[in-house]
């Protein structure tokens, strides 16, 4: 594999090469599995793979939470030499190799931008479409892969690409969870060790909802999930919601639910100091 630093050294390479389809995998690195498993997908599917690791600044709407993100420069490229071949590039941008200005554009994106993570963290989906875009027009990946845990950033993106008209084919791929369910994050590594054992009980608690979608409606869902999570010491739920999965619109009761599409069950929670977000396909039938 090769480190390219800047613009021009990984515009190079990707021109050397010039293999197609190109696979892009965005990062903001301290890697873990579920990102590794994007790049398999990627590397399954793609003879050349651009992995970017870059801690977008725009998209931190705290700046204490910007300061504190974890890096781990070495353990990611460890990670990545067993998984790249030798044609695949991880790009390592600084802040003004992406924004050598302020990026002033300002997205739009419906309803996307009215639930959820867009209601507790203001202007994120906005820093997530300036860096998306920006890294598009640079790797000019045909496919890229995203994750289904941020899954409202893989809705914004998709409605990005229609919006902008790229050609980029977008897919996302399956959350990897760690033995005892809970979602793989860069984010988990800052848990404290009591919360970190408590922490099953989100997917725990996000897993009931199926059980429970047969037998009661939308609000008694809502109020048993919030309920057995803020019933553990050190856990509190900001959001859960059961939406669609391309206008994510919430559900306030059972008759909304509209044949042909499908829903999950979205939850943010506070975890000690750490907020957490995690997701699970709801079946209907
Ligand atoms: P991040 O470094 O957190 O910005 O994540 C980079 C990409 O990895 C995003 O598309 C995430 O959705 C994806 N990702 C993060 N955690 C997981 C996971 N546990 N399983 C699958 N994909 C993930």
């Amino acid at each position: 594999m090769k480190v390219s630093r800047t613009i021009i050294e990984l515009q190079k390479c990707l021109k050397e090469l010039s293999l197609s389809p190109v696979g892009f995998v965005p990062t903001m690195g301290a890697l873990h599995e579920g990102h590794i498993s994007l790049v398999k997908s990627a590397i399954s599917q793609c003879p050349i793979v651009v992995i970017s690791i870059f801690v977008n600044p725009t998209q931190f709407n705290d700046k204490n939470d910007l300061k504190n993100y974890p890096r781990t420069p070495e353990g990611d490229i460890a990670l990545l030499k067993n998984a790249l071949r030798e044609t695949d590039i991880v790009f390592t941008p600084d802040v003004k190799e992406i924004y050598p200005e302020e990026d002033m554009r300002e997205f739009h994106f419906g309803n996307l931008d009215n639930v959820m993570e867009a209601l507790h963290r203001p202007h994120h989906f906005n820093g997530v479409a300036q860096v998306v875009s920006r890294l598009f027009d640079i790797v000019k990946p045909d496919i890229a892969f995203f994750g289904q845990k941020d899954f409202q950033q893989l809705a914004v993106v998709k409605a990005l690409v229609k919006q902008t008209g790229d050609k980029v084919k977008i897919t996302g791929n399956p959350i990897i969870r760690e033995i005892d369910g809970l979602a793989m994050s860069s984010r988990n590594r800052l848990l404290d060790p009591g919360i970190r054992n408590r922490a099953s009980i989100i997917y725990k608690t996000l897993s009931s909802a199926n059980s429970m979608i047969g037998k009661y409606d939308i609000p008694e869902i809502k109020s048993y999930i919030k309920d057995a999570i803020n019933n553990v010491p050190g856990f509190n739920v900001e959001y859960f919601e059961i939406v669609d999965d391309t206008e994510l619109i919430p559900l306030t009761k059972k008759t909304d639910i509209r044949k042909g599409k499908r829903y999950y069950g979205c939850i943010a929670v506070q975890a000690g100091k750490i907020r957490l977000i995690d997701n699970i396909e709801i079946r209907l039938v």
